[in-house]
Parts: structure tokens; C-alpha cells; sequence
């Protein structure tokens, strides 16, 4: 037998070089055309790969079909278009409305108003109109070169990376969308009365009714749920987990669409070997949900009282600092107390599970009814429940099913 000469350098490098053409020109498949899976499509087709998207839904917002939601800009020290930009993307594809300052409502009814000089957040609608979001993300994956698969279903098994949104339900939100005369303007509101341990923008028409001149007239009511779990790993079987599918949301507000597509440009830089997803979502992504859950735990348990000394504290930072952002961005800072809380967070409100796929995530169960949850409709309430009847018997919609709520 004659003896074997290993090929030399120049073979093996045309070898190497085959086999890393042949794996550039397999199609990547993605799970949800969502905010995240837009994302990472985009950002892929941008780099010259063939992206298959795959969507359950007809069109991609119509999981939310009219919300208004807000990007907060206080998770990183960047500004989320910014970011954005340097990822390839343009934010005038979509209409967006920055704020830098909001009305905050104490729960004793006192109004202040936290501001910033730059921009606190953007309110953008949720849909399937051509300036929501959702669609400007769209339009920016079809122009790279992405292929959209709209009603089709296909397994998250044979997907690189799974964008399919939430699983479980942590919690809920509602809204009605109505036309109004008042102009752009935000409250946010922590108040137990309105939403027991979470808060309330323009919600309750009802107290906002009394504060606000809006000339309300009522088109339709929106909402959903959230997922809030953490998983233990976010590669399982070799595909990226990415937005809500993959547990980056936040526990406390449930502002997720910045770790949506901050997680679909991770995963998809990670598909192109720019990064490790785990390492650099690990790094990046998951102190921000820990220190949202350690958040979520502490509104758990504190009442009114609680809220009026969180409002004030707000309100003392941005006298001491010049900036009510300061507050926010400190909020989500690790810091020792959190560090210490996390084991404690993760006993008392998180459940471990195996979800179908074989991931192990902890979980945020609803919460048990407490007796702050517990307080009678007033009869403005109630008749704003029955306009809403009248409104609906009328042809209006609700973006959520009965089950939702
Ligand atoms: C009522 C409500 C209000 C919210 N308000 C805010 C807010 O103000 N600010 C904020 O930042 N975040 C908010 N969020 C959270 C935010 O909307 C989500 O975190 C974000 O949209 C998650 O993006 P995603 O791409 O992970 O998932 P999604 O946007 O849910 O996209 C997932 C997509 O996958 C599709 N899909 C699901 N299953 C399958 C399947 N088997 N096959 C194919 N496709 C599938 C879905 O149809 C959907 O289009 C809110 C959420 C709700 C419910």
C-alpha cells in the first residue's frame, strides 16, 4: 500500500473554503414574523443569506392589531434607534412618537412629571396598517431579500431560530383604543385601586375622564398575554431562542419589543459567527430580565403606600440628578441589594417547568388574588362597560379572544 501524503495547504484551504460556501448557501429558517423574527431575518438577508420566515398568522402586528405600545430607552446606555441604525435598520420605515416626559399619578392622586432631556420612549402602534411597526419591519426583511410565509405552519424543530412569541400566559393586558381631541401626551399611573400591582396608562378612562378634556369616542378594545419565564439555556438543540419565545421580556412592565429585536440581531450575528447567542445574550439581555423579576417581586408585595414612596424617591432623584431617566436606568441596574434578592426572587415567585420541547424554564405563575385585588366598580366604570357593549353590538373589535380575558 502506498503510503499516505496528507494533502497540502492549498488543498485544504479549498476544502475549507467549499465546505464554508456550502453551509453560507443553506437557507436559514425562522419561526415568526414578529418584531424578533423580522429582526434577525433582516439582518441576515442584509449579509447575503437566503432567510425563510415562517408565520401561523396572515400578516405580521396581527397579534395586536391597533395597540399602542411604548419602546422604553432606559434598558442601555444607547438610544434603541441608534442601536437600531447601526444594525442596518430604519426607523422612518415605521411612525413613532418620542416623549420626554410623562404625567405620573401617585396613587394618592398627586400629579409630577419625571423628564429627561433626551428621549425617555417612543409610543408606536402595534398592527397591520402600513405605519405600524410590525410592518415597517416587515417591509425592511422583504426589501434585504427575506422570503415571509404567511399561514403556514411548520415545526420550530426544523427552524435555526424560534420567534413564535409567547407560550404561556404570566400575565395580561387590556386597552381601548379611542379617537380623542387632548393632544400626544402620556400618564402612567401606579395606583392599586386602577391595576393592582402593576399600572395603568390611560386605562381607566374613567379617572383620566375627570382629569384630562379627551372627547372620548371608543373604536375598539385591544390586549393579550405575556410570557415571563426564563429558560436555562437560550440555544437548545442547536436553535437560537429569541423575544418572547425565548423568555427576553420584562417582568415588571412588560416591555419587550427592545429585547425582541435586540435578541433577533443577536441570534442572527451568531448564525453569521460574529458572536456566541448564549454568552452574549447572557451578558447583555438576561441581568436586565433578573433585575425586571427582582422589580416584579418588590411591586408584588408593596400596596399604595409603597407606590407614593416609589413616586417620591422618582421624583428626588430627578431633583439630585437633573434627569428622570436616571431613575429608570437605575432601576434595572444589578446592584447589591438585587444580587442579594435574586435567590430569594427565584424560590418565592418563579416555578421551575419542562415546556413541551424539552426546555426547563422558571416560570411566573399569575399571582394568587390578594385582598388589594378585591374593590367595587364605580358607576362610571360601569357605565363606561356598557358604552363599550353598545360600541361592540356596533361592529367594534377586540383584538383578543374571550379566553384572554
Ligand atoms: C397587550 C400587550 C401590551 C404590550 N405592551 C408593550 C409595550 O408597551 N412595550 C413593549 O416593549 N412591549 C410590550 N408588550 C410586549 C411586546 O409586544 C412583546 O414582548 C414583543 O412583541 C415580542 O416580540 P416577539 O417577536 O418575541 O413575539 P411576537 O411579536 O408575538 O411575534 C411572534 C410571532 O410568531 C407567530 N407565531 C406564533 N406561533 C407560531 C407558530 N407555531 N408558527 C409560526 N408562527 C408563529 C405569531 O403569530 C407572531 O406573529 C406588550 C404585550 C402585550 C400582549
Amino acid at each position: 500500500m502506498p503510503p499516505f501524503d496528507p494533502p497540502d495547504k492549498d488543498v485544504q484551504a479549498a476544502r475549507q473554503a467549499k465546505a464554508e460556501a456550502a453551509e453560507l448557501a443553506k437557507p436559514i429558517h425562522v419561526l415568526g414574523a414578529g418584531l424578533s423574527g423580522l429582526a434577525a431575518a433582516t439582518y441576515l438577508a442584509n449579509a447575503g443569506r437566503e432567510v425563510h420566515v415562517h408565520e401561523i398568522r396572515g400578516d405580521s402586528g396581527a397579534r395586536f392589531d391597533g395597540d399602542f405600545q411604548g419602546i422604553e430607552n432606559w434598558t442601555s446606555g444607547s438610544d434603541f434607534f441608534n442601536e437600531i441604525q447601526e444594525w442596518g435598520f430604519d426607523p422612518d420605515e415605521f411612525k413613532s412618537d418620542a416623549f420626554d416626559v410623562i404625567d405620573l399619578v401617585h396613587p394618592d392622586d398627586e400629579i409630577t412629571q419625571p423628564r429627561t432631556s433626551g428621549v425617555a420612549f417612543r409610543i408606536v402602534e402595534r398592527g397591520t396598517a402600513e405605519h405600524c411597526i410590525d410592518q415597517g419591519f416587515k417591509r425592511m426583511a422583504l426589501d434585504a431579500g427575506a422570503q415571509i410565509h404567511y399561514d403556514t405552519r411548520r415545526s420550530p424543530q426544523d427552524c435555526h431560530i424560534v420567534a413564535a412569541g409567547p407560550k404561556e400566559s404570566s400575565a395580561v393586558a387590556f386597552g381601548e383604543i379611542f379617537h380623542t381631541d387632548h393632544p400626544n401626551h402620556v400618564t402612567f399611573q401606579l395606583n392599586d385601586k386602577l391595576a393592582p400591582g402593576a399600572y395603568s396608562y390611560f386605562i381607566v378612562i374613567a379617572w383620566y375622564e375627570q382629569h384630562y378634556d379627551l372627547n372620548r369616542k371608543p373604536i375598539k378594545r385591544v390586549g393579550g398575554k405575556g410570557d415571563f419565564s426564563m429558560p436555562d439555556k437560550y440555544v437548545h438543540d442547536g436553535r437560537y431562542y429569541v423575544g418572547e419565545a425565548g423568555g427576553l421580556q420584562d417582568f415588571m412592565w412588560g416591555f419587550g419589543m427592545r429585547y425582541a429585536v435586540t435578541s433577533g440581531v443577536l441570534a442572527a450575528k451568531a448564525v453569521l459567527g460574529e458572536c456566541d447567542y448564549e454568552t452574549e445574550v447572557r451578558k447583555r439581555l438576561v441581568p436586565l430580565v433578573r433585575a425586571s423579576a427582582i422589580n416584579r417581586f418588590l411591586m408584588n408585595r408593596v400596596g399604595n403606600r409603597g407606590f407614593k414612596m416609589v413616586a417620591n424617591h422618582w421624583m428626588r432623584d430627578q431633583r439630585r440628578k437633573g434627569d428622570g431617566l436616571a431613575f429608570m436606568q437605575w432601576m434595572y441596574k444589578p446592584g447589591l441589594l438585587r444580587r442579594l434578592l435574586w435567590p430569594v426572587v427565584r424560590l418565592g415567585m418563579l416555578r421551575r417547568k419542562e415546556l413541551a420541547d424539552g426546555r426547563m424554564v422558571s416560570r411566573m405563575p399569575f399571582r394568587k388574588s390578594l385582598s388589594r385585588d378585591i374593590w367595587e366598580q364605580s358607576v362610571r366604570a360601569e357605565e363606561i362597560g356598557n358604552e363599550w357593549d353598545q360600541v361592540r353590538k356596533g361592529g367594534g373589535r377586540s383584538s383578543f379572544g374571550e379566553s384572554d380575558a
